[in-house]
């Protein structure tokens, strides 16, 4: 059992599929060749992974620097929210 994760399954969904369309920055990439197209993200009912549809290369992290400038380039209320306090702000809500 994993622990919850501090950015929403949306969130990391969206976040991903922003910055792989960016023409500002390069596109995370599979690593096992450089032919192969940029990375999907995919969540697989636990937790949001980046894949290759190219070859069976997968990583289970969404680097920080990608939420960061999501979060920085959307949100713009975040303001200078502590590191420790991001976990309790994008919390998804859960229904009780
Ligand atoms: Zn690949």
């Amino acid at each position: 059992m994993h622990t919850d994760p501090p950015w929403s399954v949306w969130m990391q969904l969206t976040a991903v599929a922003w910055w792989q369309a960016r023409s500002s920055v390069h596109p995370m990439t599979c690593p096992n060749h450089p032919t192969h197209p940029p990375l999907t993200p995919f969540y697989d009912g636990e937790q949001v992974r980046l894949c290759c549809v190219a070859c069976e290369y997968q990583q289970a992290t969404i680097p920080e620097p990608v939420m960061r400038a999501f979060i920085a380039q959307h949100l713009e209320d975040i303001g200078d929210v502590e590191d420790a306090d991001l976990a309790t702000v994008y919390q998804p809500r859960r229904s009780r």
